[in-house]
């Protein structure tokens, strides 16, 4: 009998496979919107994702809410939201740290690939360099942001950044905002996912009053 993606989650939520179960309150495995939807992709849980057991929560949660609220779509409804790392990295201090490429490596392949094998995504958003890097090694959120672009693993995916950085680079916002008016586009087939150039006969005029500031997350 096949396995379900509930019995998948279960056995996530009591994974002790790496070192990374002694610095957690527990495991955060990630929150399922469709079957064959948008999927947002973060590098690991954080302090507060920690206490929660939900991804994305705090500032960078937030933001992230408000940002799909911005493209009419709401997370779990229609969103799924996962994390590569299913346990917070943390330093000797028990502060937050980025997890180091073996870990990703062994989590990721561990889980996230079989959830994304339930999930089969339409599309698939990264979130920040270090989820870039786990599917395309080679690849900067510098050189690729606003793009879809095809991987080394079998997933093509759309190249954001992270929340975070955002909050910490507020003349980004004006960009932030075009990526996920774009990837609606992308969803409603109005853009050409390959190149991300639009279908100008589609073109959706952009609604100043539509566009997010800093301001709406603090
Ligand atoms: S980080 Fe991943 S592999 Fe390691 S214990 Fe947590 S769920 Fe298991």
């Amino acid at each position: 009998m096949s396995e379900s993606l509930t019995e998948l989650t279960k056995k996530i939520t009591v994974c002790e496979a790496c070192h990374l179960k002694e610095g957690r309150t527990q495991v955060v495995p990630g929150i399922y919107g469709q079957k064959n939807g948008l999927c947002f992709i973060g590098e690991a849980p954080g302090y507060y994702e920690d206490q929660k057991g939900v991804p994305f929560v705090g500032r960078s949660g937030k933001l992230l809410d408000k940002m799909l609220e911005g493209i009419n779509l709401v997370r779990q409804r229609d969103v799924s939201v996962l994390n590569i790392i299913k346990c917070r990295p943390t330093t000797e201090e028990g502060n937050n740290r980025t997890p180091t490429e073996k870990e990703l490596r062994f989590c990721g392949e561990r889980w996230m690939y079989k959830q994304l094998n339930f999930l089969s995504p339409k599309m698939i958003v990264t979130l920040g360099g270090i989820a870039l890097k786990f599917f395309s090694p080679n690849t900067s959120v510098t050189k690729t942001a606003g793009k879809m672009i095809n991987t080394d693993s079998n997933y093509q995916i759309f190249v954001t950044y992270h929340p975070a950085y955002i909050l910490r680079n507020y003349n980004l916002m004006e960009e932030y905002n075009t990526h996920f008016e774009n990837i609606k586009r992308i969803l409603n087939g109005e853009m050409d996912e390959t190149n991300s150039k639009e279908k100008e006969q589609q073109k959706i005029p952009k609604q100043k009053s539509e566009q997010k500031s800093l301001t709406d997350f603090l």
